[in-house]
């Protein structure tokens, strides 16, 4: 597993605090059962609405065909699952998974409210050990997941193993600016900014400062390509979008 220097086997991180591996999850869990009911409207406020372009990126990526099945994994309130079931058609399949029943019960009633019920399922699910048979995905996504996983490396190995010979993992993340300049902007917009609005639209300040440090934590574009290589998958590739704010990554398994 990718520990940051000083970090004990036993330790992980929770944004720029270091706690036991086995918090982790139970930490996580209490920002989205706290954010669940206002994640929407916070992304579409903090991006300005530039989430959506984003994942129209990932969509394109995904080259998904009538009749696919995808994964959207730690895929919350389903916005993803909802473009994703428009592409495969209602002989596809589409599931969205997620470890947390408050974000995958506003992802489910989302869902269903646009009428996408057949070829549509809900799973709770850890990314570490996806309960899915072997090589049953023609695709599997993880959008702004990945950061929140306590083991990425044993994640990534899971999404591995339920992909088809032929299919791509498509990982949509918070990266590293491309542009350093626009460095102080940012940190001053992600560290000022960001807790404020959580507090003022969510009443949860902590959760979005955790937000802004879970990214600077992540691992970057060239590191997170080489975990990618680790897990088996091939022809890796990322494509930086907004200067580097988000990055996409694809990796093949053959
Ligand atoms: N994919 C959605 C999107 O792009 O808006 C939701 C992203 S939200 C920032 C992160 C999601 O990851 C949350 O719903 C959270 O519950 C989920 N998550 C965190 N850790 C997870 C894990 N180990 N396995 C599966 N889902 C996880």
């Amino acid at each position: 597993m990718e520990r940051a220097a000083g970090m004990t086997e036993e330790q992980t991180d929770f944004g720029f605090t270091t706690i036991p591996l086995d918090e982790k999850v139970r930490r996580v869990g209490a920002v989205f059962d706290s954010v669940s009911e206002r994640y929407d409207l916070m992304n579409d406020l903090m991006s300005f609405g530039v989430h959506r372009l984003w994942k129209r990126f990932v969509v394109a990526t995904c080259r998904l065909r009538a009749g696919q099945r995808v994964l959207d994994l730690a895929g919350g309130t389903g916005d993803l699952s909802i473009l994703f079931a428009r592409e495969v058609g209602p002989g596809g399949q589409v599931v969205l998974a997620d470890i947390n029943a408050s974000m995958l019960d506003a992802g489910r009633r989302r869902v269903l409210d646009e009428g996408l019920v057949r070829g549509t399922g809900f799973v709770q699910a850890n990314a570490e050990i996806l309960p899915f048979r072997e090589s049953c995905f023609d695709c599997v996504c993880i959008a702004f997941g990945l950061r929140n996983v306590t083991d990425k490396a044993r994640a990534l190995r899971s999404m591995y193993g339920v992909l088809r010979p032929g299919g791509s993992v498509v990982i949509l993340e918070f990266s590293t600016l491309t542009v350093p300049a626009l460095r102080a902007l940012y940190d001053a917009y992600s560290f000022t900014v960001l807790p404020r609005l959580g507090k003022l639209i969510a009443d949860d300040e902590a959760s979005y400062r955790y937000l802004a440090e879970s990214i600077r934590v992540h691992p970057d574009q060239e590191s997170l390509l080489g975990m990618l290589r680790e897990a088996g998958f091939e022809q890796c590739n990322y494509r930086n979008l907004s200067s580097g704010i988000v990055a996409i990554h694809q990796g093949y398994k053959f």
